[in-house]
């Protein structure tokens, strides 16, 4: 795949022509402005109000593929798990279990939607290190592919369930290689002081244990060291020679060893990262399990998610304080939380093809929540904004809607799915009323009192 990549010479944020150029599904149409595929975001924008969530089911598909090829051209036999919490979105699930994709879940929820959409159980493996007992039946019940235990208590746990049950548990270790993936300190789960995994010391001691116990079918060995890597791809071959060792080790003590679950992680552009193409992950992967010659299991998530996103907002005034320029967005922390969360950087492009040619001037962009987080961009070169005008933030497909709130009681946002020149709502904008149609008040609360007249003056 590799899709070019923005050069930023001295360190300085992408243009838009940049961010453009190196984002396929995105054009900007000199009467229509910024499209997404082939349908221009301001249309969506007025037919649906922002904020609202754009994807684009060719990225989705073209993403996917370049992935698949990728392991296929390496000669691997890989099946991919896409990662569901990155955007659970049915109509996005829809178009990747009609890609052939499996799913990677971390809750009976997940599991629900997943299923919901098109994706077999079959084809799925439960990861996460707090699995509830009745998630654990419920995927049991579903014919789940794998979980992927994280303790040796959980793995008395689904032992205990699932005889009790009368079936057998397909089971792999999620190991903890103890390796850095350079990435946010949020988003590393790969190292011995974060909550993921077993201890790599442990691993074959507890699969041996594993495989005494009734109940359990030991399955394999996953990893996943962390998200958003984009330090190239010298964590993951370190991570995965481990687990090539554990195997070996395993295999020598005569422990069954089915397949390899090498995680997901692999990082985007989202400013002028420069991640390694899935070709060098698939070589990584090649070099270091390949020999061993058992079935792979990748579980993306960003990767595929990621770049099919937008985030489309509106201008609600410019701010002008002493020496700052404040752009005030409808959309805010509550919709897009990465800024706020992990400092992360997004492209933020005005819809308009003439306010993408003006001339910019630093400008933070902020939303309206009472909080000083929620700042989405610092001294961005920005043209002059109109209250009304649109903009688009980038590469919002993946932890974008999925991890949105309605703190400041602001209804969660409209999503969109575009598909060439085919475009519709996937989920509507939340009401007002919606917001409050859940809430009870206790009948032992008092009534409010009736306001006493005012005095007569
Ligand atoms: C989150 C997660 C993934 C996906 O991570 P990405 O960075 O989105 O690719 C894969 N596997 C597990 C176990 C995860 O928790």
């Amino acid at each position: 795949m590799a899709d070019p990549i923005p050069t930023a010479p001295d360190g300085a944020d992408p243009s838009f022509a940049d961010l453009i150029a190196a984002r396929p599904s995105l054009k900007m149409d000199a009467l229509d402005g910024l499209l997404l595929e082939e349908v221009p975001l301001h249309r969506i924008a007025r037919e649906c109000g922002t904020p609202t969530w754009v994807y684009s089911a060719g990225t989705l598909r073209r993403r996917y593929r370049a992935l698949r090829t990728a392991l296929d051209d390496a000669g691997l036999a890989a099946t991919i798990h896409y990662a569901t919490k990155a955007n659970d979105a049915q109509a996005v699930l829809r178009v990747l279990a009609t890609e052939g994709a499996g799913a990677d879940i971390v809750s009976a929820g997940e599991l629900r939607a997943t299923m919901a959409a098109g994706i077999p159980a079959g084809a799925t493996v439960f990861s996460g290190v707090g699995k509830q007992a009745e998630e654990i039946v419920f995927a049991l019940g579903q014919g789940i592919f794998q979980f992927n235990a994280e303790s040796a208590e959980e793995i008395e746990m689904i032992s205990a369930i699932a005889s009790g049950m009368g079936v057998e548990a397909p089971v792999s270790l999620r190991v903890n290689p103890d390796v850095d993936a350079g990435t946010h300190a949020k988003i590393t789960t790969g190292r011995a002081e974060n909550k993921f995994g077993i201890a790599f010391e442990d691993a074959a001691a507890l699969y041996a244990r594993m495989a005494s116990l009734p109940g359990i079918r030991p399955i394999g060995i996953a990893t996943h060291i962390g998200s958003q890597i984009t330090g190239g791809v010298a964590a993951y071959r370190e991570a995965y020679a481990r687990l090539a060792e554990l195997v070996r080790g395993l295999q020598a003590q005569g422990l069954p060893v089915r397949r390899i679950d090498c995680g997901g992680g692999l990082g985007i552009p989202y400013r002028d990262e420069i991640p390694a193409p899935p070709e060098a992950l698939a070589g990584a992967i090649k070099a270091t399990l390949g020999d061993l010659g058992l079935p792979l299991m990748l579980e993306p998530g960003r990767w595929i998610a990621g770049p099919a996103g937008v985030l489309l907002a509106s201008v609600i005034l410019q701010k002008q304080a002493v020496n700052r320029r404040f752009v005030v967005l409808d959309a805010a922390m509550n919709d897009l939380i990465r800024p706020a969360m992990y400092e992360a950087w997004h492209g933020v492009l005005p819809l308009s093809p003439v306010a993408a040619k003006a001339e910019t001037s630093p400008a933070d962009v902020v939303g309206p929540v009472c909080e000083s987080g929620d700042t989405f961009a610092r001294d961005r070169a920005l043209p002059m904004l109109d209250p009304g005008d649109l903009v688009a933030f980038l590469d919002a497909g993946a932890y974008g809607a999925v991890m949105s709130s309605t703190y400041n009681a602001r209804p969660l946002a409209a999503e969109v799915l575009v598909d060439g020149s085919r475009h519709a709502v996937i989920r509507p904008r939340q009401t007002p009323e919606e917001l409050l149609a859940h809430q009870r008040i206790p009948d032992w609360l008092d009534a409010v009192p009736a306001a006493p007249e005012p005095a007569a003056s």
